[in-house]
């Protein structure tokens, strides 16, 4: 032990890491922490939080309208998007600085640095240009927006990153991706009062969701007024006297103020020494792990998105916590991937678990799908044609429920909860047992009698 100047040596103060470096310390473990720029990591510094408080702010816009149909009048509503990005900063450092303190509390030394791996038990401290001898090294580094390969004028493109410091709100916007990140930034925007136009080069938005959910939401963006444009690419972005020319595959062209990026983040690797401490990469150029988070070099471990197993926030955490768990608290720990509850921030948002109707198809001799869709009770009475999508789809032999997708409001709170079930096991039996809580639309997946398909699979050959 002497040896070495800590036990671990954590890279990365995200959310994998910092949970990593609680843990360990709390078993008592001398733990070392190197985060080169905020503590907190994508998620709380320029992912999911100050993205949640975007999608809170854009969704007031029909929130007024909806009250007026409830007999609320009051002024014009008027955002504006300087004051939205103030208070966020504010609830950023804010949270910074609790991830921070609780760190110090637990005994973890935070170093303001980058660190470079050189050995399987060295790590450099760039800033001092200092050397740590650890028992351990935990690659926690995230991942970072990837940009594609460099079309003419990406100089003018923004990612996600860079959207959370806008100057002003772009009257006109235009967001290349079809998955999480595009989805939800061109519902906030249009939400916040853009003119949003989505580029997505596939067939629909958000592939690997089930095709319901993905038809559902598509069209549901398309009426708020979002224009969905797929099959293209962006080719080239120009500056021109009154904006940004955006040159589509097919040789559209389209005029805006703003051209954001989602096209995906890739794992957060270069000049981290991986190649020559031989720690070794998978196909997508993640670090290959193990089910206890090893890498291929001993006593190195990576957890979170650099591994790109399940990029989720929630799943870096388990991640982190099992890997303290496996080295310092005597209780090895694998983290079950398999039924991770997910939400998509759109709007209307997006919860789902489990497996699509394809997937299940692909798996079970029988399955029977359960699908509703609806007018929700709070718009309905305005005149809304907004709808609500609810499916439900059961292995037809054991009557468990494999797959649960919601499109419409609140879908995010109502998959977090559904999600214990779904996780346990639960059959089309016990939702019908349960009851309904009445008038609310969850009470949707426990009162949907009436099977709409059920699918028998051909035999093979
Ligand atoms: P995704 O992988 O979800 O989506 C990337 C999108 O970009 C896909 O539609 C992909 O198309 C498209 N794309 C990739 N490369 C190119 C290219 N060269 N040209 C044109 N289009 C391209 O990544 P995101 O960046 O949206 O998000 C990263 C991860 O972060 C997500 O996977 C998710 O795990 C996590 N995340 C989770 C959130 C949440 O929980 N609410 C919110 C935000 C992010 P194709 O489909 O054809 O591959």
């Amino acid at each position: 032990m002497a040896d070495y100047d800590t036990d671990l040596f954590v890279i990365g103060g995200g959310s994998g890491g910092v949970r990593a470096a609680r843990i360990a310390a709390g078993y008592g473990a001398r733990v070392m922490l190197a985060e080169e720029y905020r503590v907190g990591g994508t998620c709380v510094i320029r992912g999911c939080v100050p993205k949640k408080l975007l999608v809170y702010a854009s969704r007031f816009g029909s929130e007024f309208e909806k009250a007026r149909g409830y007999g609320w009048t009051s002024g014009q509503p008027a955002f504006d998007w300087a004051t939205l990005i103030a208070n966020k900063d504010v609830e950023i450092a804010r949270l910074e600085a609790a991830y921070t303190a609780n760190l110090t509390r637990a005994n973890v030394t935070i170093l303001k640095t980058r660190a470079v791996i050189e050995d399987s038990h060295t790590v450099r401290l760039l800033a001092g240009d200092r050397r740590i001898r650890a028992k351990h090294i935990l690659i926690a580094t995230g991942a970072w927006p990837g940009m594609g390969t460099g079309i003419a004028g990406i100089e003018h493109v923004i990612s996600s990153n860079e959207a959370f410091h806008l100057t002003e709100l772009p009257k006109r916007v235009l967001v290349q991706g079809g998955g999480y990140i595009a989805v939800e930034f061109a519902c906030i925007f249009a939400g916040l009062g853009s003119d949003v136009t989505l580029v997505y080069r596939g067939e629909n938005i958000l592939r690997g969701f089930d095709d319901d959910v993905r038809a559902h939401l598509r069209a549901e963006m398309e009426r708020r007024g979002i224009k969905v444009i797929c099959k293209r690419i962006v080719e080239a972005v120009e500056q021109v006297d009154h904006g940004l020319c955006v040159e589509l595959s097919d040789h559209d062209d389209i005029i805006v103020d703003t051209v954001m990026f989602a096209t995906g983040r890739r794992p957060n690797i270069a000049g981290l020494g991986l190649e020559a401490a031989g720690v070794r990469l998978n196909d997508k150029g993640a670090v290959e792990v193990d089910a206890y988070s090893r890498t291929s070099v001993p006593h190195i471990y990576a957890v979170g998105d650099v591994t790109d197993r399940l990029a989720l926030t929630p799943v870096a955490i388990r991640e982190g916590h099992a890997l303290a768990d496996t080295v310092f608290g005597g209780k090895p720990t694998a983290v079950d991937h398999a039924y991770v509850p997910t939400a998509v921030f759109s709007e209307p948002e997006v919860g789902v678990i489990g497996l699509t109707e394809t997937q299940a198809r692909e798996r079970f001799h029988r399955v029977d799908i359960y699908k509703t869709t609806f007018r929700p009770m709070k718009t309905a009475f305005l005149g809304s044609e907004a709808r609500m999508l609810m499916k439900l789809i059961v292995d037809g032999a054991s009557d468990r429920v494999v797959g649960c997708h919601i499109v419409g409001p609140d879908a995010a709170e109502i998959i977090q909860a559904l999600g214990v079930a779904v996780k346990m096991g639960a059959t089309k039996a016990d939702f019908d047992a349960t009851m309904a809580v009445h008038p609310t639309v969850g009470e949707e997946f426990v009162t949907m009698r009436t099977m709409t398909a059920s699918h028998v699979r051909e035999a093979a050959g």
